[in-house]
């Protein structure tokens, strides 16, 4: 066996299809006998569809999810009800951006289903009730002690991956430090009817220390509600929604009137010290925690998934050298200490007593100013930013290159009219070339056997920061590794050897 994934979550579902839609073979166990009941993500970003896209059911996932038309961010007012501050239309916020301009919601707990049945479809059945207890690991593997329905067992695995969220056993195990802390207030989230009747739009009310949020739900036909627990209440286990309906309402500025189930979380802001020793990973939130405000944290996790699973497939395949396992820390931790700085610091803000108005004004203001004016470039900011399509791997290792104004480590920029992301679901290496390729170029792509996509030159193509003519080396994960200009193949040849990169076996 090659791979241990232990968590069959968000991240640890991803990357087993990762792996198994590669022909890894591999293991992926959980704790617990099915997908969390209590669904806490509800964000799936642009980011996370374009890898879905690669895979082949992005549109599947977005046809069952609800796509949020518009945001309305609104005050609670002096008279007890919400008044709006902005409302944004969501639908082309990243339009010519990406195939999916726009944010999605999809209860996590649908979404495990979803993703647990295309796993199953690639072959791989999740093994519930069953627990990693612990494990140690050598130079020939790792030795993992597993708990099940069957009793211990021991399994020998090339890398085990702890996908196991906050409270990892991996992460524990390798003596790894989660420096941050627990916010002293917690959150709510539950699945509830509301007299309004099913509101498609997201909702979003800031309160003096508090804030709640309101998304459909297309399988329950009902709203989730996500929020802050007011302070006076301090037992996450005992709260119930009866409790806070008082306070909650006047922010939602509907009455609750069906509650499905109700849930309380503490949440935690923190990054590992490490993502990896050995030959073991953490991923997804074993490795950063953070408040949901921006609905990122499964989004990131998804990330951490795509970015190690075509990197151990590859080592395992003897595609390419192992040090292409030393990029995964580099590449993901420092997003992972931006986000948790980030969402603390706009956490921080709101929950800080009477912090209404100065709220308004240092967030919600310039908001109001490069978003709410529909100028195309405040929107187009914020949908990188929330979209994750942002996210860039320049300065690392296996990125190389600049032509045009796309360099290596960049996500492939999207053009259209082309729809350059299409040859992506090969889940594998490639090279583009926007305009004629050149003869040096399709050997080298021949000899290592990559496929070559030569898209005809058009002006969106510049627009998209390209340069007429220029080779540029895509990873199976959709980022440019080396970029450069013209038929220059002896760069592509240096990058190649540099990472061990070897003909696809036959
Ligand atoms: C209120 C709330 C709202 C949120 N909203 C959003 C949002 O809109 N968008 C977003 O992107 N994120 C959001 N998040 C964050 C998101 O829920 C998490 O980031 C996501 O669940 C992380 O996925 P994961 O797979 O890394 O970990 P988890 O979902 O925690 O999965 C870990 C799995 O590992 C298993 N496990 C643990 N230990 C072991 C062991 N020793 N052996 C075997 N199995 C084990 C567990 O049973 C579990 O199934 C929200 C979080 C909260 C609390």
């Amino acid at each position: 066996m090659s791979v241990l994934v232990v968590g069959a979550g968000p991240t640890g579902l991803v990357l087993a299809l990762n792996l198994a839609r590669r022909g890894v073979p591999l293991r992926i166990i959980d704790e617990n006998a099915g997908p969390g009941q209590h669904s806490r993500a509800m964000a799936v970003q642009a980011r996370t569809l374009e890898f879905y896209r690669s895979f082949g059911f992005a549109d599947e996932i977005v046809a069952e999810g609800i796509v949020v038309e518009r945001l309305h961010l609104r005050e609670s007012g002096r008279d007890e009800r919400p008044h709006q501050i902005l409302q944004l239309d969501f639908t082309d916020l990243g339009d010519g951006m990406s195939p999916f301009p726009f944010v999605l919601t999809y209860p996590q707990d649908d979404h495990e289903r979803f993703l647990v049945k295309k796993l199953a479809d690639a072959g791989v059945t999740v093994e519930r009730n069953t627990r990693l207890e612990t494990f140690t690991q050598s130079a020939e593997g790792v030795d993992a002690k597993l708990s099940g329905p069957n009793g211990d067992e021991h399994v020998a695995v090339r890398y085990i991956c702890g996908c196991d969220g906050v409270h990892s056993t991996v992460r524990e195990t390798l003596g790894l430090g989660f420096a941050g802390g627990t916010y002293e207030h917690f959150y709510f989230v539950c699945d509830a009817k509301v007299a309004s009747g099913f509101e498609r739009d997201l909702f979003v009310t800031v309160g003096t220390g508090t804030l709640a949020l309101m998304f459909p739900v297309r399988s329950t036909g009902m709203q989730r509600l996500i929020g802050l627990v007011p302070r006076n209440f301090s037992d996450p286990q005992s709260t119930t929604f009866d409790d806070i309906r008082g306070e909650i309402e006047p922010l939602l500025g509907t009455t609750v009137t069906e509650v499905n189930w109700f849930s309380c979380y503490r949440v935690h802001h923190r990054v590992a010290e490490h993502f990896r020793k050995g030959r073991a990973f953490i991923v997804g939130d074993a490795g950063h925690v953070h408040s949901p405000v921006g609905g990122q944290g499964m989004n990131t996790g998804i990330g951490d998934a795509t970015n190690l699973g075509w990197k151990l497939a590859d080592v395992v395949r003897g595609r390419v050298a192992e040090s292409v396992l030393d990029t995964f820390e580099p590449e993901r931790i420092a997003f992972a200490h931006a986000l948790v700085n980030t969402t603390d610091r706009v956490f921080t803000e709101i929950v800080r007593p009477g912090v209404r108005g100065e709220l308004i004004r240092r967030i919600v203001g310039p908001l109001l100013m490069t978003v709410g004016t529909q100028f195309s470039a405040g929107r187009h900011e914020l949908f990188r930013t929330v979209s994750q399509t942002q996210i860039n791997y320049a300065g690392s290792a296996l990125s190389a290159g600049r032509a045009g104004r796309v360099s290596g480590g960049d996500r492939l920029p999207w053009v259209a009219t082309l729809d350059n992301f299409a040859p992506l679901s090969s889940l594998d290496w490639q090279v583009h070339c926007y305009g004629s390729p050149g003869t040096k170029a399709s050997a080298f792509c021949k000899q290592l056997g990559i496929s070559l996509h030569a898209f005809a030159w058009n002006e969106d193509c510049g627009h998209a920061g390209f340069a007429r003519d220029a080779h540029y080396l895509v990873r199976p994960d959709g980022y440019v590794a080396a970029a450069v200009d013209g038929d220059d193949a002896m760069r592509l040849e240096s990058y190649a050897d540099r990472i061990g990169l070897q003909a696809k076996a036959l």
